[in-house]
């Protein structure tokens, strides 16, 4: 099957001081088109940094990042900018919405830099489908910590995103809105055919997904389809 998300053989070091700290050890995966993933390991494992490498929002020390045919290492700020906009969504762990724009306006921004029409109408549409039509004009620190996820999930869906990134999408939140949550990144899933990308450390999460791959010190220790329950 086609392969929207392709790795291999990655690195990614930092500067330490004088010293040179591997974060991400030769890490080489494939992603199908449509298929669910999740990424789990202990705390400082690379989980982060391995999704930021992902979604083309840093780059790594050596290997290749294919996405969607995009050989990411190959291209400029701009080229990247370009295509996280058209193929991708992220859902950061700390929901990184612009305190100073109202839901509705963060909502906004990534149709208006993609240059689209009706882009109110359209953030409306959305943050009505995610439950917070209600909220459009609120500002994110007049917002629970739901209601902040549900606004970025709703950005991270306002492109039709072939792919989504989600880090610790449920972190965050109490149970019963995590389980909407979910509920949501999964819709996406299955009614827009969207390929799923998670970092958690809720198995229950990781078993909702048809992969898990587990990290530890940087290195893949497993890659192994999930026996679905549901
Ligand atoms: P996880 O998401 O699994 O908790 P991270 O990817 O956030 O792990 O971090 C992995 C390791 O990389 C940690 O030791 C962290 O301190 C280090 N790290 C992450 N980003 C940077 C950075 N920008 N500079 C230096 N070290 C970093």
């Amino acid at each position: 099957m086609e392969s929207i998300l392709s790795l291999q053989q990655v690195s990614k070091t930092f500067k330490s001081g004088n010293r040179l700290l591997t974060v991400l050890d030769n890490v080489s995966f494939s992603v199908p088109k449509g298929a669910t993933l999740s990424i789990v390991g202990p705390s400082g494992s690379g989980k982060t940094t391995l999704l930021g490498l992902c979604a083309g929002l840093d780059r790594c020390s050596s290997g290749r990042v294919v996405l969607q045919n995009n050989h990411l290492e190959k291209l400029n700020e701009d080229q990247l900018a370009a295509v996280r906009n058209k193929y991708i969504g992220f859902i950061f762990q700390n929901f990184q919405l612009m305190p100073t724009l109202t839901a509705i306006e963060n909502v906004m921004v990534p149709l208006e830099l993609r240059g689209e029409k009706k882009v109110r109408a359209r953030a409306m549409e959305l943050l009505d489908k995610v439950g917070i039509a209600d909220r459009s004009h609120h500002y994110p620190a007049q917002l629970s910590g739901g209601e902040q996820q549900r606004v970025s999930i709703a950005r991270a869906f306002c492109n039709r995103p072939g792919i989504l990134f989600a880090d610790e999408p449920t972190g965050n939140l109490d149970a019963e809105t995590s389980e909407k949550i979910v509920s949501l990144i999964f819709d996406l899933n299955k009614e827009a055919g969207t390929t799923l990308v998670l970092v958690t450390h809720d198995g229950d999460l990781a078993a909702k997904t048809q992969r898990i791959i587990h990290l530890k010190g940087g290195k893949i220790v497993s890659d192994k389809p999930t026996i679905l329950t549901a």
